[in-house]
């Protein structure tokens, strides 16, 4: 088959292909890259799968400038005429536990040994790279049928309870990819999974990574968590989690934060540890300069949470009428009109801002602030 690269690209990929031949090992398009292009979709990183250990091919390369390297991985990073390239040893990986992270048990097994440890078939599909260009699809797990049938399907029924993450890059795929969705086994295997979720060696920093990248689509976040609770993929970390979708969409709905990661997040490790929102109230009066100055300096995917936590109505009224009044004045407007250094120049600012807070202010421009200064506090 053929792939739609650009010239540069290909006479890259041509001469690591050659490369490749006189060092003596295959070299191939795997993961998403393959499955993106069997899907017709453009590829846009390159990264490359190397059977046999990557660290010595790129090193025997004198036009690849090396960027990083993992031993323990067998992974490599160069730049080759300006573009990087993740350069990865075929693998086998073993899980001493339900959950935690993969061990390395060898480096530079054959092709197939490697893509059985993939997550899904359709990510299981490796296109060998030959000078031809002509890439041969090497597809041991059948993952072009489930391309076709849009069939999310683990390599093994025990991969669930691997590593539970999982389920949750099912679900991304599922929400991306349209007419995607799990097996009907797959459906059971994930239900059975989550009954008795084992989370005692569970990697917590790897299932919040996964579920960055879950959330990190505005176009689908919110349909990602509906499925996260109503399909009690929270048991991943938690047994009870008391959610309430509404809030959290109504929160969504009036904070509008840029990063719905970093709020969705967030607002599942708080509920899923301490699911009181009344207690994270936070202690401030009624008094519009300090509601101001609590929310004034937090990023708006802060206060969208507390929101969605509390439903605290002052986090609506900064939003609402506080969040874009801005102080024209400043210390040195005082300093022109006669005041002295010291604390009285922050104690009018205050004061003015105050005035401006307040419901239904007339004070608006520079000069209401300034006109309002000379009034109040010059005799
Ligand atoms: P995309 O980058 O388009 O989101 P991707 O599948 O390439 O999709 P990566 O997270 O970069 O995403 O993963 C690269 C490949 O590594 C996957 O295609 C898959 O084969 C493998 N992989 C990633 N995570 C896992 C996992 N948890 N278990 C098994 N294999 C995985």
């Amino acid at each position: 088959m053929r792939i739609k690269f650009s010239e540069k690209i290909n006479k890259i990929i041509k001469n690591l292909a050659l490369e490749a031949k006189n060092f003596g090992v295959k070299i191939y398009f795997v993961g998403g890259l393959a499955r993106d292009v069997l899907m017709g979709i453009n590829p846009c990183d390159i990264d490359i799968l190397v059977e046999g250990n990557a660290i010595d091919f790129v090193k025997s390369l004198n036009f690849a400038q090396i960027k990083s390297q993992h031993l323990d991985f067998g992974t490599i990073k160069a730049q080759i005429e300006g573009i990087d390239i993740d350069f990865a040893s075929t693998r086998v990986e073993i899980y001493p536990f339900p959950g935690c992270l993969p061990k390395v048990q060898k480096i530079g097994c054959n092709i197939k040994d490697d893509l059985i440890r993939r997550d899904f078939t359709i990510n299981s599909v490796a296109l060998e790279i030959t000078p031809d260009l002509d890439f041969k699809i090497i597809d041991p797990y059948f993952g072009q049928k489930d391309i076709k049938e849009r069939t999310l399907k683990v390599l093994h029924d025990k991969s669930y309870i691997d590593d539970p993450t999982r389920i949750l890059r099912g679900l991304d795929f599922k929400l991306r990819f349209k007419g995607f969705d799990f097996s009907e086994n797959d459906k059971k295997l994930i239900k059975n999974s989550l009954k008795t979720p084992n989370r005692e060696h569970l990697s917590k920093d790897r299932v919040i990574l996964t579920l960055n990248k879950l959330f990190s689509d505005k176009s689908r976040a919110e349909k990602a968590f509906c499925e996260f609770v109503d399909k009690e993929y929270y048991k991943i970390l938690f047994d009870y989690f008391p959610a309430s979708k509404s809030n959290i969409k109504k929160a969504f709905r009036i904070f509008t934060p840029e990063n719905t990661a970093q709020v969705y997040v967030k607002y599942i490790l708080q509920i899923g540890q301490n699911p009181s929102g009344e207690a994270l109230k936070a202690q401030m009066s009624n008094s519009r300069l300090e509601i101001y100055k609590h929310f004034k300096n937090l990023p708006q995917e802060d206060i969208c949470l507390y929101y969605a936590l509390t439903l605290d109505k002052k986090a609506l009224l900064y939003q609402r009428e506080l969040k874009d009044i801005k102080l024209n004045i400043a210390g040195r407007d005082l300093l022109a009109l006669g005041f002295s250094k010291g604390r009285i120049i922050g104690e009018i600012l205050d004061k003015v801002l105050r005035k401006k807070l307040a419901k239904n202010s007339t004070i608006i421009t520079f000069e209401d602030e300034i006109d309002y200064v000379r009034k109040t506090f010059i005799p």
